[in-house]
């Protein structure tokens, strides 16, 4: 199976898992898209301005928007194809895809921060219908998974853990996650990923102990015939006595 988060630093993080091991991973990093984005937004905004006039309504401005639009529809189908080719060659015959969070309050920030995260929020809804068609295509179920806290627990113990940047301790992109509890500490944008897994775990556990189960039930089936005939010795015996 493959899990994947639609994380922080990166657009999107996948791990490919066979059992407990996990034998591939895949990034697909959003900084270049989220470059072009905001140069497509803020020569937008220029516009807007020059012309004192909402942009919307700006005639250059609506092809402009239009062009915006599209490079985000073509930005998503292509990651997800990425990751539906990740899951198919590693054999994986579920994606399980962390459902989207409210998206976070954009108070107190300029109009282009605004609208370029209003995109990247809607762009990871596009991401997420793209795969479940293209997996559908290739006969992967994909399941979607509540996020809760999964970027921010400690896939070792559970905690509520930290992300911090090793190289400049507050600032920049935050890659190394650490669990003030039991002290875990490892790559931040495989946590999401990997706590997808546990929790996926836990609603369908191995397949181990299930097939044990199954095969004990078939058993008894077999010898259900067996008991009746001894009940009824038993019945008969007692009976007799
Ligand atoms: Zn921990």
């Amino acid at each position: 199976m493959t899990t994947v988060d639609l994380g922080e630093n990166n657009l999107a993080v996948a791990v490919a898992w066979r059992g407990r091991k996990v034998i591939g991973t895949l990034f697909v990093r959003g900084r270049a898209h989220e470059g072009r984005r905001l140069r497509r937004l803020s020569a937008i905004r220029w516009r807007q301005m020059a012309s004192g006039k909402p942009a919307r309504g700006v005639r250059s401005n609506r092809r402009r928007w239009a062009r915006l639009a599209q490079a985000e529809e073509d930005a998503a189908r292509q990651i997800a194809r990425r990751i539906v080719r990740f899951a198919k060659t590693h054999g994986s015959r579920v994606i399980v895809l962390e459902a989207l969070n409210r998206m976070p309050q954009a108070q107190r920030m300029g109009w282009t921060r605004r609208q370029n995260l209003r995109r990247s929020w809607w762009m990871r809804g596009r991401i997420l219908s793209f795969t479940r068609a293209m997996a559908l295509w290739e006969g992967i179920l994909v399941v979607r998974r509540d996020p809760a806290f999964t970027s921010k627990a400690c896939p070792h113990c559970g905690a509520y853990g930290e992300r911090f940047s090793r190289r400049t301790g507050g600032r920049g992109p935050r890659h190394t996650f650490r669990c003030p509890a039991c002290g875990w500490e490892g790559n931040a944008d495989l946590v999401g990923a990997i706590n997808l897994k546990k929790k996926w775990d836990r609603t369908f556990p191995p397949l181990g102990p299930l097939m044990a189960v199954a095969k004990a039930t078939k058993n008894d089936t077999k010898t259900a015939p067996a008991r009746v005939e001894d009940k009824g010795a038993v019945e008969g015996a007692a009976n007799a006595g």
